[in-house]
Protein backbone atom coordinates (compact mmCIF):
# COMPACT_ATOMS: atom_id res chain seq x y z
CA UNK A 1 0.00 0.00 0.00
CA UNK A 2 1.27 3.64 -0.95
CA UNK A 3 1.93 5.78 1.99
CA UNK A 4 0.09 9.14 2.39
CA UNK A 5 0.35 12.29 4.62
CA UNK A 6 -2.20 14.94 5.43
CA UNK A 7 -1.76 18.22 7.42
CA UNK A 8 -2.84 21.84 7.51
CA UNK A 9 -3.24 24.58 9.95
CA UNK A 10 -4.31 24.94 13.17
CA UNK A 11 -7.92 26.31 12.12
CA UNK A 12 -8.23 23.71 9.10
CA UNK A 13 -8.87 26.81 6.35
CA UNK A 14 -5.92 25.05 4.78
CA UNK A 15 -5.64 21.02 3.72
CA UNK A 16 -2.90 19.38 2.22
CA UNK A 17 -2.56 15.85 0.66
CA UNK A 18 0.74 14.14 0.04
CA UNK A 19 1.61 10.71 -1.90
CA UNK A 20 4.33 8.61 -1.60
CA UNK A 21 7.27 9.31 0.83
CA UNK A 22 9.70 12.60 1.07
CA UNK A 23 13.23 12.52 -1.12
CA UNK A 24 14.42 14.38 1.34
CA UNK A 25 14.09 15.54 5.03
CA UNK A 26 16.04 17.79 7.54
CA UNK A 27 15.76 20.80 10.11
CA UNK A 28 17.09 24.15 9.62
CA UNK A 29 18.41 26.85 11.86
CA UNK A 30 18.73 29.33 9.41
CA UNK A 31 17.88 32.99 10.13
CA UNK A 32 14.76 32.84 7.75
CA UNK A 33 13.35 29.63 9.08
CA UNK A 34 13.83 30.59 12.53
CA UNK A 35 11.20 33.52 11.88
CA UNK A 36 9.38 31.63 10.07
CA UNK A 37 8.43 29.30 12.44
CA UNK A 38 9.02 31.54 15.79
CA UNK A 39 11.19 28.60 17.21
CA UNK A 40 14.62 27.18 17.20
CA UNK A 41 14.51 25.62 13.88
CA UNK A 42 12.13 23.92 11.14
CA UNK A 43 11.76 20.43 10.20
CA UNK A 44 10.24 19.78 6.83
CA UNK A 45 10.66 17.37 4.22
CA UNK A 46 10.74 17.85 0.35
CA UNK A 47 8.50 16.03 -2.03
CA UNK A 48 8.04 16.56 -5.62
CA UNK A 49 5.12 19.28 -6.57
CA UNK A 50 3.04 16.09 -8.71
CA UNK A 51 2.42 14.35 -4.98
CA UNK A 52 0.99 17.80 -3.57
CA UNK A 53 -2.48 18.64 -3.59
CA UNK A 54 -3.97 21.35 -1.59
CA UNK A 55 -7.10 23.40 -1.07
CA UNK A 56 -7.97 26.60 0.92
CA UNK A 57 -6.69 29.83 0.68
CA UNK A 58 -3.28 30.64 2.05
CA UNK A 59 -1.04 33.30 1.74
CA UNK A 60 2.68 33.55 0.37
CA UNK A 61 5.55 35.93 2.08
CA UNK A 62 8.91 35.29 0.33
CA UNK A 63 8.51 32.13 -0.92
CA UNK A 64 6.59 30.53 2.25
CA UNK A 65 2.85 29.64 2.63
CA UNK A 66 0.66 30.16 5.49
CA UNK A 67 -2.78 30.54 6.67
CA UNK A 68 -4.02 34.39 6.60
CA UNK A 69 -6.78 33.24 9.32
CA UNK A 70 -4.81 31.37 11.66
CA UNK A 71 -1.25 32.09 10.91
CA UNK A 72 -0.05 28.43 10.58
CA UNK A 73 2.94 27.70 9.01
CA UNK A 74 2.43 25.35 5.68
CA UNK A 75 4.97 25.09 3.09
CA UNK A 76 6.89 26.43 0.41
CA UNK A 77 5.68 25.47 -3.06
CA UNK A 78 8.34 25.93 -5.98
CA UNK A 79 7.86 24.43 -9.39
CA UNK A 80 9.14 21.36 -8.96
CA UNK A 81 9.47 20.81 -5.27
CA UNK A 82 7.05 21.26 -2.30
CA UNK A 83 8.53 21.75 1.23
CA UNK A 84 6.57 20.92 4.27
CA UNK A 85 6.75 22.31 7.67
CA UNK A 86 6.25 18.75 8.78
CA UNK A 87 4.94 20.41 12.37
CA UNK A 88 1.75 20.93 9.88
CA UNK A 89 1.19 17.35 9.34
CA UNK A 90 -1.64 15.34 11.25
CA UNK A 91 0.07 12.57 12.61
CA UNK A 92 2.49 13.15 15.51
CA UNK A 93 5.12 11.90 16.05
CA UNK A 94 5.95 11.06 12.30
CA UNK A 95 8.49 8.29 11.23
CA UNK A 96 10.31 11.31 9.08
CA UNK A 97 13.61 11.03 10.61
CA UNK A 98 16.00 14.32 9.41
CA UNK A 99 18.71 12.96 7.65
CA UNK A 100 20.31 16.75 6.93
CA UNK A 101 20.98 19.11 9.58
CA UNK A 102 21.52 22.34 7.92
CA UNK A 103 23.05 26.20 9.60
CA UNK A 104 24.19 24.26 12.72
CA UNK A 105 26.29 27.57 13.28
CA UNK A 106 22.95 28.76 14.29
CA UNK A 107 21.69 25.92 16.23
CA UNK A 108 21.20 27.17 19.93
CA UNK A 109 23.88 25.40 22.37
CA UNK A 110 21.36 23.50 24.22
CA UNK A 111 20.34 21.27 21.14
CA UNK A 112 22.14 18.21 20.50
CA UNK A 113 22.92 17.39 16.73
CA UNK A 114 20.45 15.21 15.04
CA UNK A 115 21.84 11.10 15.28
CA UNK A 116 22.38 9.93 11.90
CA UNK A 117 21.84 13.73 10.29
CA UNK A 118 24.18 15.20 7.42
CA UNK A 119 25.92 18.28 9.42
CA UNK A 120 26.14 21.41 7.82
CA UNK A 121 27.43 24.60 8.63
CA UNK A 122 25.13 26.50 5.97
CA UNK A 123 23.06 25.39 3.17
CA UNK A 124 23.98 22.12 1.62
CA UNK A 125 25.36 21.34 -1.61
CA UNK A 126 23.47 17.65 -2.06
ZN1 LIG B 1 -5.72 28.27 9.57
ZN1 LIG C 1 16.45 27.41 6.83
Amino acid sequence: MASSYEGGCRCGAVRYQLGGEPYKSGVCHCTECRRETGSAFLYYADWSTDSFTVSGDYKTYDGRSFCPVCGGTLFHLSDDHVEIALGSLDEAPVALVPLREGWIKRREPWLVAVVGAGQFREDTDL
